[in-house]
């Protein structure tokens, strides 16, 4: 065992601060990364206030881990050390179950162990997560990260980019498809880059005019301010897919309204509170599905990565000390983060 510095919330209302946790000696599937980078997620946000009931406490959050290998167990093959790899926002399932034998081990029957706030089934306690600096994955749930990309900007592809890359794969997303993304933060802002991307044309929902001109660079190729009525109305009917973000509770009737015959819209978003009822009439008058997706699958996220290897994709971030973290949650709370903060690990 060893030690590691982190940084870790003791309570649902205590600012985050200095800790020290413990981390496994590598065993013979294992990988030790020592962290370079680590994104900051609303998630870790909801998680740490225990937003989604009560969280485990001390509780030290972060899945969005960029680092470079420092030691292997004895039989793994696909990593050595000093090669820059990624974890996101799993360490372990089941491996057995049909879900994860059809490479969703986000979905595991059993129990998927989140990379924080999970039963830690080698040292018992809680995992903890990427806001410190080391940690130790079975290579199973361990990333490559392509050597074209900047590694402090792929860390938020772990979360982000993911979750917005699975649904919008599942719904075969392609040129001519018309897309929407209901928020600009940091899972929305990938939404945008992704669906481009695969040649899709993108409309953006936002409550905040002023990133309109963000998403237009983004890769928006429509931007609609949400609390205008007259934009709303003007989108009605549009589009094949749609892409919830956001955070907060919100009215999913109007965004129900902008799909076409048949269209799907998938939430990704997470809120505290519930979100309001809808007239059903929203789904049955165009045949619209209303759907739900969690992050992705360990060959899915490598898919996602190597895509972005390809395109040159990465995360629009802002790199902090893990001092200002505490700063960025109140930031992130006020949409004030263009999009992603980063997590610089070199300062712990
Ligand atoms: P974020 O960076 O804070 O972005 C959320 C965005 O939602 C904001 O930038 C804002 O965009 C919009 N928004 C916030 N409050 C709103 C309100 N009251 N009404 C309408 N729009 C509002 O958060 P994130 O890291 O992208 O995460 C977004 C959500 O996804 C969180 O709930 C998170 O827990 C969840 N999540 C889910 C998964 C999954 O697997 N399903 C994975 C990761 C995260 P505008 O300023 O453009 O309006
Ligand atoms: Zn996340």
């Amino acid at each position: 065992m060893s030690k590691s510095s982190a940084y870790a919330a003791f309570s649902a209302t205590s600012p985050l601060a200095p800790h020290v946790i413990d981390r496994r000696d590598p065993g013979p599937t294992d990988v030790a990364i020592a962290i370079e980078h680590c994104g900051v997620c609303h998630s870790d946000l909801h998680t740490v206030r225990s937003e989604w009931g009560a969280a485990t406490y001390p509780c030290v959050p972060g899945h969005e881990i960029v680092g470079r290998v420092t030691a292997v167990g004895g039989t793994v093959q696909r990593f050595k050390v000093g090669d820059l790899v990624a974890v996101g926002c799993m360490v372990d399932s089941c491996q057995r179950c049909p879900s994860c034998l059809e490479g969703l081990e986000q979905l595991c029957e059993v129990k998927t162990i989140w990379t924080y706030g999970a039963p830690d089934r080698h040292l018992g306690g809680s995992t903890y997560g990427g806001y410190s600096a080391a940690i130790v994955v079975d290579e199973a749930f361990v990333l490559r990260v392509p050597a074209s990309l900047d590694p402090a900007g792929t860390a938020p592809l772990l979360c982000a980019g993911i979750t917005t890359w699975s649904p919008l794969r599942r719904a075969h997303v392609a040129a001519g498809s018309r897309v929407g993304i209901v928020g600009l933060g940091g899972l929305g802002h990938m939404g945008v880059k992704l669906a481009h991307a695969l040649g899709a044309e993108v409309t953006l929902f936002t409550t905040s005019a002023a990133k309109a001109d963000d998403a237009k660079r983004l890769g928006a190729d429509e931007v609609v301010l949400s609390s205008d009525a007259a934009q709303m109305k003007h989108a009605a009917n549009h589009l094949d897919f749609i892409i919830d973000t956001v955070s907060a509770a919100h009215d999913l009737g109007p965004y129900l309204n902008c799909l076409r015959r048949n269209g799907v819209m998938t939430l990704v978003g997470l809120p505290e509170h519930d979100n309001p009822g809808f007239k059903a009439g929203l789904l049955t008058s165009k045949r619209r599905s209303l759907t739900g997706s969690s992050i992705g699958g360990i060959a899915e996220t490598q898919e996602m990565l190597d895509f972005c290897g390809e395109k040159g994709i990465v995360a629009d971030i802002e790199s902090i000390a893990i001092n200002q973290v505490n700063t960025a949650y109140e930031r992130m709370l006020r949409g004030d983060v263009k999009y992603r903060f980063v997590i610089d690990m070199a300062t712990i």
